[in-house]
């Protein structure tokens, strides 16, 4: 049995979770990138929004700049 090529490696979108890509490697690794996908990004967007609406300091501060 020389089938040992598992993909325990996996490239998880660090936004969403979700599993983008997975790697062929001996133990198990978790990598975190970006997964581009609309949703994700919307979601984002969404997240930023409410950051700022719960901190109007950041919002001040950036029409300042
Ligand atoms: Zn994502």
């Amino acid at each position: 049995m020389t089938d040992k090529a598992l993909d325990l490696g996996v490239i998880i979108c660090k936004h969403c979770m979700t599993v983008i890509d997975t790697l062929p490697t001996e133990r198990v690794l978790r990598y975190y990138s970006d997964c581009q996908e609309l949703d994700c990004l919307m979601t984002r967007v969404k997240e930023e929004q409410s950051s700022y609406a719960a901190s109007p300091h950041t919002l001040a501060a950036s029409r300042q700049s």
